[in-house]
């Protein structure tokens, strides 16, 4: 029997300590920094290194990666087990070397990159001395990549770039962008694209603007135009015609790594609910001892236990078959599901604060925003459906029979049948 659900007692004892470092030193970065990307912030810098270099020490640094990159080599259950943690606070990621999108970056660097954009690009990112940004969206639409129109033709020893980005994250900080354009347009539809790294300081590329949202410390979604950015030849990343399947080896981590710092955000917004209706009294009792009260708070708590439980499930299956194809499927449903259990925790947390937690002094609009942010980054949740269905629905058969092969009289009539001389016998005895 394989199953177990105790994490070891010497993780145990590394992820006790990551919680009290993230309630005591991390949290309150949230409060007093501008955006932890922003490398060049030297008051981000000043708080932020000296807590980075405590988490290396401890050996959680970059725990996402493999020994040969710096990191532990845990897995993902492990990974799981910290990032829930992690979960509970904007910079923790950064403080701990995982923070999307250089975490996925810097998996498709170490696994396509060629020995010169290693050194060049993935000891610094690895580092966080440099950020990253993943440009691939465009502004006609994200959620089908087979219409994207950036072109990518070649002249001499350089590619040449033209068309436009959306939603690129981190843009405005990042050192190097990754972006993929139409390198073979008559090619079938998922071998058109080819990757390239996009170095900041390349000419040819502006942001048109960063684009924000209400409840984010800054607009960081770069609106990119590419007007004839020559790349070196050099710099495609991954083979020609391979951008699909150079983006799914990021896209798959970066999934459930978010999927797993999301039930960090979760459960703060469950215990913030807790202590408040245990605190607040209304008509005579507390908000705790009303049972439409008590409703929310258990399936709040059902809710998120469900969508621990498989995001721990899909985590250790990954580590089993560390083949990210098999468990397309859980992705998927994690994904699919991720942003309504944020939602709809965050949303009664909100509800049970009343007035205060509608407020800009409660961080309930954010978590509910950033619900949204989990239900549209990486793909929106109705595109993860049709993938379950699909792995789901390729399991089963259709029948040629005019009625189901579970259709009552067909099924009595196969069990009488198997069972007709045994039953036969014994009534026959009697
Ligand atoms: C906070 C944030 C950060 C992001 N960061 C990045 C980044 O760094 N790099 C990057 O390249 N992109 C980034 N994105 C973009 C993200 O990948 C896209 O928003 C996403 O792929 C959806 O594309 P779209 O916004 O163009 O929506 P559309 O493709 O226009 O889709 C709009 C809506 O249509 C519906 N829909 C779409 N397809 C289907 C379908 N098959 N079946 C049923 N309904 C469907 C869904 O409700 C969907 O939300 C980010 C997005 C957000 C919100």
């Amino acid at each position: 029997m394989g199953w177990d659900f105790e994490t070891d007692a010497e993780y145990q004892r590394q992820l006790d300590w990551v919680r009290d470092f993230v309630r005591t030193e991390v949290e309150p970065l949230d409060q007093v920094l501008g955006h932890p990307a922003d490398v060049h912030d030297a008051r981000r810098n000043a708080l932020v290194r000296p807590l980075q270099a405590e988490v290396r020490k401890r050996k959680l640094w970059a725990c996402h990666l493999g020994p040969e990159l710096g990191g532990q080599g845990y897995g993902q259950v492990k990974l799981a087990l910290l990032n829930e943690i992690l979960g509970r606070s904007l910079y923790g990621p950064t403080v701990f070397g995982c923070q999307a999108p250089d975490s996925g970056n810097a998996e498709i660097l170490a696994h396509y990159g060629t020995p010169e954009q290693k050194k060049k690009y993935l000891e610094p990112l690895l580092a966080n001395e440099i950020v990253s940004c993943f440009a691939m969206t465009e502004p006609q639409g994200g959620a089908d990549p087979k219409i994207f129109t950036t072109t990518a033709v070649r002249d001499g020893d350089h590619w040449v770039l033209n068309g436009q980005k959306w939603f690129a994250s981190h843009a405005r900080y990042a050192e190097f962008l990754i972006t993929m354009a139409i390198t073979d347009p008559d090619a079938p539809p998922y071998q058109r694209m080819s990757m390239f790294i996009v170095p900041r300081d390349t000419p040819g590329w502006k942001i048109i603007r960063n684009v924000g949202y209400d409840t984010e410390k800054a607009p960081t979604h770069g609106y990119l135009q590419y007007d004839n950015l020559r790349v070196p030849a050099d710099h495609m990343l991954g083979p020609r015609g391979a951008a699909f399947v150079v983006a799914q080896v990021r896209l798959g981590g970066g999934r459930i790594h978010h999927a797993m710092r999301t039930i960090g955000d979760a459960r703060r917004a469950l215990e913030m609910m807790c202590e408040r209706v245990l605190s607040r009294t209304t008509q005579g009792e507390l908000l705790a001892r009303k049972q439409m009260v008590q409703e929310k708070i258990a399936d709040s708590w059902i809710e998120l236990e469900q969508f621990r439980l498989l995001v721990l499930r899909t985590a250790w299956l990954i580590d089993r078959h560390k083949d990210y194809k098999r468990v397309r499927g859980d992705i998927a449903a994690i994904k699919a599901i991720m942003p309504k259990v944020l939602h709809d925790i965050a949303s009664r947390a909100l509800h049970l604060h009343g007035s205060l937690g509608i407020s800009n002094e409660m961080p309930f609009t954010e978590m509910v925003m950033q619900s949204y942010h989990m239900g549209l980054a990486d793909g929106p949740a109705e595109v993860h459906k049709v993938t379950l269905a699909r792995e789901v629905l390729s399991q089963f058969k259709a029948t040629a029979e005019l009625f189901p092969d579970y259709h009552l009289p067909l099924v009595r009539e196969r069990a009488i049948e198997k069972y007709r001389k045994a039953l036969e016998h014994i009534d026959n005895v009697a």
